[in-house]
């Protein structure tokens, strides 16, 4: 057996996707499930997830266990709140201790789009980076220098919720006009309802068909990304920013006409232009499980 076989779960709203990897970021074993709701249910899942990633490798994987997950997270205590789709809610809730009792490990618990910024990392080289998570919200993680950027009260990188507009809409936070309301994959669903496929998609699609009022909503929606971006770039200047998330799935056409939205809005700035945001672009890796990967990185992460 090999010891160093290191064990990551991303615990997602709907699935959890548990890896078995080698400390070079290859992929040995993976396992999907089903994320029930309830904390006590969301860590019999998770333990059943390490249960069958043993059984798949055939080794101990006693090491420590990294959980990503949404929701507001104390990494020194492994304790989650705030994750309302799990139905976990205004309590902490140790995730941490409970799965460590459950399956014989240390367990490393973090917030699932610090575990994505952890494995883009790994797999892309980078070590300074701002990952920018489009998914059903907006939000963002640093690492500068090589080092995860958490924040003192964990809220490092919560610029969904940064407001910027204040005759916009109100956003579930409480607040108005939040980057969030317009520059996520909610925003797109609202601006372009449809079933059965992806709404990010079948705007892309629409648009790139040459449909108008599709235009007029991907481009929309890329300037306000692109105001996000701004926002991260002008804040702690990365080398690279990552764009990643559901939203991300659409592929390198969601890069494409983020930078064309970031040259459009440095057209009258010699000062933005000089920063080259555009070339700083990249999207996430879409063929590598970067926020399970990442989850079990989190072992080598001081807490
Ligand atoms: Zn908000």
């Amino acid at each position: 057996m090999d010891p160093v076989t290191m064990v990551g779960l991303d615990i997602g709203a709907t699935k959890m996707l548990g890896v078995a990897a080698t400390p070079d970021g290859d992929v040995l074993a993976e396992v999907l499930a089903t994320t029930p709701v309830g904390g006590e249910e969301v860590v019999a899942a998770a333990a059943s997830v390490v249960a069958e990633l043993r059984r798949r490798t055939g080794e101990a994987l006693d090491g420590t266990v990294g959980v990503g997950i949404p929701g507001l997270v104390d990494a020194g205590r492994g304790a989650l709140k705030h994750a309302v789709n799990l139905g976990v809610d205004a309590e902490w809730f140790p995730i941490g201790d409970l799965l460590a009792a459950r399956v014989g490990a240390k367990v490393a618990v973090d917030n699932d789009v610090n575990a994505a910024a952890l494995g883009v990392a790994k797999i892309t080289g980078h070590d300074d980076l701002v990952y920018l998570s489009l998914g059903t919200g907006l939000a963002a993680a640093s690492i500068l220098d090589g080092r995860l950027r958490r924040g003192v009260r964990g809220a490092a990188g919560e610029i969904g919720h940064i407001p910027v507009d204040p005759a916009g809409r109100k956003c579930q936070c409480g607040q108005v006009g939040c980057l969030e309301t317009a520059a996520s994959g909610s925003a797109i669903a609202e601006a372009w309802p449809v079933t059965g496929t992806p709404p990010a998609q079948a705007v892309f699609d629409a648009a790139a068909d040459g449909d108008l009022r599709a235009v007029a909503v991907r481009d929309e929606f890329a300037a306000r990304v692109a105001d996000a971006v701004r926002v991260v770039a002008l804040t702690v200047d990365p080398e690279t920013v990552v764009l990643g998330g559901g939203v991300a799935q659409v592929g390198d056409r969601l890069r494409v006409a983020v930078a064309h939205a970031l040259a459009e809005q440095a057209a009258d700035s010699p000062f933005l232009r000089s920063l080259d945001l555009p070339g700083r672009l990249e999207l996430v890796p879409l063929d590598v499980p970067v926020a399970a990967l990442g989850a079990a990185l989190l072992a080598e992460e001081p807490r």
